[in-house]
């Protein structure tokens, strides 16, 4: 008998330990079904005897063992360790993010074979003439020319009425898909003529094969990022090489999907939370067998099994969104980061607008530094100009200036785009006669009137409700829209421009399954055009027929108190910017300001993202902020207030007796108040990060014994990027 500690779906920062019968053999990473109170769970073999077992006769025999080989190999198991250490979170929990959901059910694998079609000899003998009648059949006897091609891609791109109709001739049958490496199969188009820099870049990247590196590309909007992906990769794949390339959101950015896939034959896959979790599994099996050349996909994408690692990406290492925001808070480019350690590899992190984080290792000559300068195709960068906002008579929230300029352009036929990062049709209803404005009763927050659906809807919890006939304050009927959002921008602006067509992106407009790509595939339409939208607009994309983008209020975001909301404004803006002149048109870019005297305004504008980038930083350095000293949060959230106030000041009182720390609370949160709970935190600054983790084991085990942290909900964010 043996004993074998177990990684269980949980969130208990515990040990299990079951017994192993003589007859059952089992690898470390494998699956095991195991009784757990009344129920049966699933869980990962982590390791066989551990010293430190609990006495053999408590223990309860393992019911199953589910898999021959691992699903975690010792790399992931590594990798996932060190994760729910740093992130001070239950292991099983982490568990859970890293396994596609049938693995956690403890489906068989064998059960999820793939299937794919091939010509049989009949098929392989017919003509293109046998297809006279049928322009389908023929287009999937041609496809099937090259050889077999797996079930879920065929399905994706030929009817089921042809596929059924072949087979019934006899001319095609489904076979089971063997998993095997992929082979290079080459280029399916050239690759571009690399302008120095980028050449310079990929000679780097290619330096860096075979051994665990941190590179930066800092190329600014527009200067080829993408093709320096792509160049750096051809040579990984001839040598039979998988490569691994994180994006903030993929349905985002169709295009780079797109791009990645007409320029390699080889396979090249996706992994969103879109796919089904066949689909998952799939892709999943996939990355495990080395079938997968190349996967594209969301922060999770980082726990795949690959067979053989050899490039990781992330693009647009900036984006807040690769920061996992609830459960287990991790940020998908640092854990990127220690697997590339883990699997000797490098890392390439791509962004025009890098995060302070990314440029302080660099100057820590922890990271390689690349630069693009220019834009690929020796297009301008976009012009900036200030519109001041005081004292104007505004129409709609666009200046007198601000109009000119949007006519002229369309007048050239060129496409113009406004930036407005509020959805919905106002922020707000107010009362004409007392001034009351609609609030959400749970949140800390007012609730934005949407038109179309005539609805109040807060932004913050989603809580819904009709549209007040009434004031609630004096009853008065007279309620009006305060400020403006998307909604409301592209009523007014179909009124301004009557005969030019609009195309408004954000959440709202691109909810239905398809609106983003079409709404894409229009924008790509030259000829005049509007297009208005929320920071979707900002994400990456390529806009060819651009030539005006206007801001057309900036002013929100410059007098927060959030430390890394100068940071993020000036990625907003100059990612949002960098829409402009990507063709053969030169850019402008109109920030509307009540402030335009502001120096983040004025270092932007004049200087650029880099130097911006490289003063704020030093900004941090004499605040002694983040990357310059480790934070981490501790949050609570109860009913009462007061509640959170005595947990955090209890978890202070202890921290305060620990070296290496400074404390910044107990205060209330900037966001009060959430779906009805009160919000408060206590965030923890360390010069050392070791002092740092060692103060949170201590308060973590302290914790568990106070009663209020039963009664109250308590997270731990270590590395928080959300402050609010
Ligand atoms: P980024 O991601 O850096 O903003 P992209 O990769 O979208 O830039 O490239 C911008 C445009 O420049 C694309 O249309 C791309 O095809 C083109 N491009 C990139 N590299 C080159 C090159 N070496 N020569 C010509 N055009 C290029
Ligand atoms: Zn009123
Ligand atoms: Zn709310």
């Amino acid at each position: 008998m043996s004993v074998i500690r177990v990684a269980l779906p949980l969130p208990l920062r515990q040990h299990f330990d079951y017994l192993l019968s003589s007859g059952q053999q089992i690898q470390i990473g494998c699956r095991v079904r195991v009784p757990f109170g009344k129920r049966e769970l699933i869980g990962v073999a982590w390791q066989l005897d551990p010293p430190d077992h609990y006495p053999i006769p408590q223990l309860k025999p393992v019911i199953s063992v589910i898999d021959a080989d691992p699903v975690l190999d010792e790399n992931l198991r590594q990798l996932l360790t060190f994760a729910a250490e740093y992130y001070h979170h239950p292991l099983g929990e982490v568990l859970t993010a890293a396994l596609p959901a049938l693995l956690r059910e403890g489906k068989d694998l064998a059960d999820y074979q793939q299937y794919a079609w091939q010509l049989t000899t009949a098929g392989t003998s017919a003509t293109a003439a046998d297809f006279k009648r049928s322009a389908r059949q023929l287009a999937l006897w041609q496809a099937l020319q090259q050889g077999p091609v797996a079930a879920a891609e065929l399905y994706g791109s030929h009817p089921q009425t042809a596929i059924k109709q072949l087979e019934a001739k006899g001319l095609i049958e489904k076979d089971v898909l063997p998993l095997a490496p992929f082979s290079e199969r080459g280029l399916k188009q050239p690759a571009l003529q690399l302008t120095a820099d980028q050449a310079l870049a990929v000679t780097a990247i290619n330096h860096a094969a075979g051994r665990f590196q941190s590179l930066l590309l800092e190329g600014v909007t527009g200067s080829g990022k993408t093709e320096v992906y792509l160049q750096a990769i051809a040579p990984l794949l001839d040598a039979g090489r998988q490569v691994l390339v994180i994006v903030p959101e993929i349905g985002l950015t169709p295009q780079t999907l797109s791009r990645f896939q007409s320029r390699f034959q080889a396979p090249v896959l996706c992994w969103h939370s879109n796919l089904t979790n066949t689909e998952r599994l799939h892709c999943w099996q996939h990355t495990h067998a080395g079938s997968a050349a190349i996967v594209i996909g969301t922060r999770s994408a980082l726990f795949l099994p690959f067979a053989s690692l050899g490039l990781i990406i992330i693009d647009e290492e900036h984006d807040q969104s690769l920061k996992q925001q609830d459960g287990f808070r991790y940020h998908a480019r640092d854990l990127a980061i220690k697997r590339a350690a883990i699997e000797q590899c490098p890392i390439l992190l791509g962004s025009a607008t890098p995060s302070l984080e990314s440029l302080y290792n660099c100057q820590q000559q922890r990271f390689v530094h690349l630069s693009l300068h220019n834009r690929a195709a020796g297009q301008a960068m976009p012009r900036y100009q200030l519109v001041d906002l005081k004292q104007q008579v505004l129409q709609f929230g666009l200046a007198s200036q601000t109009l000119q300029y949007i006519k002229q352009q369309l007048q050239q036929g060129m496409q113009v785009m406004l930036f407005l990062n509020r959805r919905g049709f106002a922020p707000a209803l107010s009362c004409q006669e007392c001034g009351w404005l609609t609030e959400c009763h749970r949140c800390s927050a007012f609730t934005t009137y949407h038109k179309q659906s005539r609805q109040l809807v807060c932004h913050h919890c989603g809580a819904i409700k009709a549209v007040p006939r009434q004031c609630g304050q004096c009853g008065s009927a007279r309620l009006a829209p305060v400020g403006q959002g998307t909604e409301q921008l592209e009523e007014n602006l179909q009124q301004l421009f009557p005969d030019i067509a609009i195309t408004r992106l954000d959440r709202d407009t691109t909810r239905r399954k398809g609106a983003l790509a079409s709404a894409l595939d229009s924008i790509n339409q030259s000829g005049p055009r509007l297009i208005l939208g929320t920071q979707m607009l900002a994400k990456g994309h390529h806009f060819p027929f651009v030539t005006l983008v206007v801001i057309v209020d900036v002013d929100g975001a410059l007098y927060s108190s959030d430390f890394r909301a100068p940071e993020q404004l000036g990625q907003l803006l100059t990612q949002v910017a960098g829409r402009a002149g990507r063709g053969s048109n030169p850019g402008t870019v109109l920030l509307q300001t009540h402030y335009p005297e502001h120096v983040l305004l004025q270092d932007i504008i004049h200087n650029g993202y880099a130097s911006f980038a490289r003063s704020a930083l030093l900004e941090r350095q004499h605040t002694r902020l983040p990357p310059y000293q480790h934070l981490a949060l501790f949050r609570a959230e109860a009913l009462q207030s007061a509640h959170c106030q005595q947990w955090l000041t209890e978890l202070a009182d202890l921290a305060k007796t620990l070296p290496g720390l400074e404390l910044l609370g107990p205060l209330s949160c900037p966001m009060e108040k959430r779906a009805g709970k009160y919000r408060w935190q206590l965030q923890l600054y360390s010069n050392q990060r070791p002092l740092l983790h060692q103060a949170l084991n201590t308060l973590l085990i302290a914790l568990q014994s106070w009663p209020l942290s039963r009664q109250l909900k308590w997270q731990l964010d270590v590395d928080p990027i959300d402050l609010s």
